[in-house]
Order: C-alpha cells, then sequence, then structure tokens
C-alpha cells in the first residue's frame, strides 16, 4: 500500500488474491522465496501518454491514454482498452492484474494486460469518436503488435471503436495483422467474439448449477448493464430457458417482471448500440418499472449477473440477495462486488463465481481470433462457440479441483485464484529473474 498509494481497487485485488492464496503459498515456499507475488503486482511497464483531438466544431481537447502491460510469462499481453471519464491509472492495474490470472485460466498463450482513456464517447459523433481513437492508436500503435501486445474491447470500446483503432495501426504500419480483437467478421473477426462474454458467463453459472443437479431453466436471473456483456448474458439465459428480468445503466435499473424476451432484447440491442440510448427509455415503452439510480439487487431472484462495473454490489445489497433467495452469482463484469459483498457471498456458501473465471470467455475468444488470424482462416459459429463452451467448463473444473474445501462446498475465488497464478508463477520461475 505503502508504494502504491491510493490506489484502492488495485488493493481490492491483490488482497482478495493474497487472502486465497496463503495457504497455498506456505504449502509451496519456492514462490515465496523466489517472491513471485512480489514481482507479479509490479507491471512490467506502464506507458501513459496524451492524446490531443478536434471535436466537430473545432476545438481542442486532451484527454489521458493508459497502456498497462503486467505480465508476459505465459504470452504476449493481451487484455481490453476501456473508455470512460472516471478511469485512472489504479483502475487500469486492478484490471490488469485480473487479467493476468484470467488469461491463464483459459488455457492459452496470453499475458495481461488493460489499458484505455478518460475519454467519455457518450454524446460524441462518430466523427469525434474516429479522430479520438486515431489519436490514441498513433501513440498506442509504438507499443502494440501481434506479438507483443494485443488489446480488445470493455467499456466503451465496441466494435466502432476496435475499428477505427485497427485502422490508423495499418495504416501507421503498412501491414494487416491480428493486432486488435473484436474487429468486424468481414476484416479478421471471430464469430462469437460479441457474444462471448455473456454466453461464458452464463455457460459458467450453468456449470455452477450442475454440481446441484440443477440448471438455468426456470430461473429468475437479475442482470445489471446494458451493454455488450449484459445484452449477451440475456441472450444465453433466454436460450437456456430463464427468464432475465432486470437490465440497467448508470442512470438506473428496469424492472420487467415478465421478462425481457428475444423481441423485447432486440429493442435494448438497437437502443444502446444504434441509437447510444438510455435504458429508461425500455421503461417507456414497455411501461414497467424503472428505478432512477438504483442497481437491480433488490429485485427478488435465484440467479444474478452483475454485467456493469466495478464495486457495482455493496455489503448491504449482498445481504439483500441473499435475503431474496439469491443462491448463485457469476460475476460478468470485472470485480463487481465489493469486498464486503464477496466476504457475505462466500460466508454464505452459495455458487459464487469471481470475473475471473466467469467472464474469462470473452479474452478465450479473443485468443481464438488471435489464432484464426494467425492461420489466416475463420471458425464457424458452431466451432468457435463449442470451443467456448469446452473453455468454460474447463475452468469450472479447474476452479473445483483447487477451490473444493474439506466440507465439499466450493470456493471459486479461492479454486480460480490458485490455478490462475500456478501457471503464471512456474513460467516465470522457469525464465529466471526478469
Ligand atoms: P459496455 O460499455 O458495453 O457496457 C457497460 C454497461 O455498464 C453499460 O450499460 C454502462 O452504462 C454500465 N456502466 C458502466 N460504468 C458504470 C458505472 N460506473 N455505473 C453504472 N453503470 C455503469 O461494456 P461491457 O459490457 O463490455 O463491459 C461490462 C463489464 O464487463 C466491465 O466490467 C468489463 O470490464 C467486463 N468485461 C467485458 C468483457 C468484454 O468482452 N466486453 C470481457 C470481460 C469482462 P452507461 O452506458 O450508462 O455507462
Amino acid at each position: 500500500k505503502a508504494k502504491n498509494p491510493g490506489e484502492a481497487e488495485f488493493h481490492q485485488a491483490v488482497l482478495e488474491v493474497v487472502e486465497t492464496l496463503s495457504e497455498f503459498l506456505v504449502k509451496n515456499p519456492r514462490y515465496v522465496e523466489a517472491k513471485i507475488l512480489e514481482r507479479m503486482v509490479e507491471p512490467e511497464r506502464v506507458i501513459q501518454f496524451r492524446v490531443p483531438w478536434t471535436d466537430d466544431k473545432g476545438n481542442i481537447h486532451i484527454n489521458r491514454g493508459y497502456r498497462v502491460e503486467m505480465n508476459s510469462a505465459i504470452g504476449p499481453y493481451k487484455g481490453g482498452l476501456r473508455f470512460h471519464p472516471t478511469i485512472n491509472l489504479n483502475i487500469f492495474k486492478f484490471l490488469a492484474f485480473e487479467q493476468v490470472l484470467k488469461n491463464s485460466l483459459t488455457s492459452l498463450p496470453m499475458g495481461g494486460g488493460k489499458g484505455g482513456s478518460d475519454f467519455d464517447p457518450k454524446g460524441k459523433t462518430d466523427s469525434e469518436v474516429m479522430r479520438f481513437c486515431q489519436s490514441f492508436a498513433t501513440e498506442l500503435a509504438r507499443h502494440i503488435g501481434p506479438d507483443t501486445d494485443i488489446p480488445a474491447g470493455d467499456i466503451g470500446v465496441g466494435g466502432r471503436e476496435i475499428g477505427f483503432m485497427f485502422g490508423q495501426y495499418k495504416r501507421l504500419r503498412n501491414e494487416f495483422t491480428g493486432v486488435f480483437t473484436g474487429k468486424g467478421i468481414g476484416w479478421g473477426g471471430s464469430l462469437i467474439r460479441p457474444e462471448a462474454t455473456g454466453y461464458g458467463t452464463v455457460y459458467f453459472a450453468e456449470e455452477m448449477l450442475k454440481t446441484k443437479k440443477d440448471s438455468i431453466n426456470g430461473k429468475t436471473v437479475t442482470i445489471s448493464g446494458s451493454g455488450n456483456v449484459a445484452q449477451f448474458a440475456v441472450e444465453k439465459v433466454l436460450d437456456l430457458g430463464g427468464k432475465p428480468v432486470t437490465l440497467s445503466d448508470s442512470g438506473g435499473t428496469i424492472y420487467d417482471p415478465d421478462g425481457i424476451d428475444r423481441e423485447k432484447l432486440e429493442y435494448v440491442k438497437m437502443l444502446k448500440n444504434y441509437y447510444r440510448g438510455r435504458i429508461y427509455e425500455y421503461a417507456d415503452k414497455y411501461n414497467v418499472q424503472y428505478f432512477e439510480n438504483e442497481r437491480p439487487w433488490s429485485v427478488k431472484c435465484d440467479v444474478a449477473l452483475p454485467c456493469a462495473t466495478q464495486n457495482e454490489i455493496s455489503g448491504s445489497q449482498a445481504e439483500t440477495l441473499l435475503k431474496n433467495g439469491c443462491f448463485v452469482v457469476a460475476e460478468g463484469a470485472n470485480m463487481p462486488s465489493t469486498y464486503e459483498a464477496e466476504h457475505k457471498f462466500l460466508n454464505a456458501g452459495i455458487l459464487y463465481a469471481p470475473g475471473k473465471a466467469a467472464n474469462a470467455g470473452g479474452v478465450a475468444v479473443s485468443g481464438l481470433e488471435m489464432s484464426q488470424n494467425s492461420m489466416r482462416m475463420s471458425w464457424t459459429r458452431e466451432e468457435v462457440d463449442e470451443k467456448l463452451k469446452c473453455i468454460m467448463e474447463n475452468i469450472h473444473s479447474m476452479c473445483v479441483e483447487h477451490g473444493k474445501g474439506s466440507n465439499g462446498v466450493v470456493n471459486y475465488v479461492k479454486g480460480a485464484n490458485i490455478a490462475g497464478f500456478v501457471k503464471v508463477a512456474d513460467a516465470m520461475l522457469a525464465q529466471g529473474l526478469v
């Protein structure tokens, strides 16, 4: 903490890992002797840069860009870019640290990184977003490459932004390579990449339920967010026979007790991806309740899928969820549960999966996009979906293997942290003090 003052989210992410690894480290002193954990919390490289751009009226704006290249022990740096006005270096360090363990869990050869900018895409025209992305990519291009660092999307960065950044990179380098993932299907993207995080989170929830001989079928599901991850989480819940009843954005939550069906989901996709509208418009259109400035956690449910942002479930909201009978929480977002909320879920012994396990499907399919780019070929929807499902099942098995207590209850946080750590730590040991 003394070395990284004021970095609350980074401390929170590291503390969770240290707490769950401590027993394992005592039994495996070689990692302690080589100071593996101390090395893992220090980014290999942090890049910070100025991003100047002009709006449509010719006014000059200066934003700040970041890329945290956290760990490359098992592969090139890999992780998303986030454009959101609230970000800072601390947020990117927490995300990059989580990403290292998550990427390891996928079993694909990817190191961890994360980056982005305090640019706010909300309310900007396409041409403003393009000029910002081009300026951002002009500096970023020096630091990334298909075998070095491969960024992807995250909050505020979708297909549009990846397109603008990829275009600028290609122009600067005069090469067409798989340097970004999340590309369009016609220019190097992978089928199922947009769906992967949301689908993967629901596949993971289904795996957890299978351990209780249960399934998503017939379950009431609360979902937060209404962006990429949330939309495809709704879609997969519907595929598996569940009933999604909420969605949210930074303005508030809609509650649709009849369920968000496929037609309503198509409306949400148009509203959010095309018109870039607000979720309260759903409440107006379908005449359902809208809770301004509230999150979905007071709504009664069996399964909760937080898919918006970090620390969006407080300790008291976790208590409300538990009181209302929620017994499955699978995190589509990164670290959506506060430290207090996470401990409430763990102490209650419910099926609780941390983001680094439950939302790893996104980066896994990004890894598959990289493979397809290298081979200059593309797999079918079914092939990619099948691989995604296998990867999520495999992550689930690893969590059970490393997280099952003597009482039979699986601590998925512990399981994910140990399984993710071992592969990276062994690679670091083998590669010497670098
Ligand atoms: P999007 O930008 O597509 O959607 C984000 C959603 O969360 C929006 O509905 C947004 O509302 C809401 N949101 C963002 N910040 C806040 C906030 N501070 N308070 C309340 N609501 C907020 O992002 P994604 O769906 O891609 O990402 C969602 C989460 O999933 C993030 O935690 C991300 O790191 C994680 N994730 C994403 C992956 C991916 O493949 N995209 C992979 C793995 C994890 P509004 O529009 O009002 O801002």
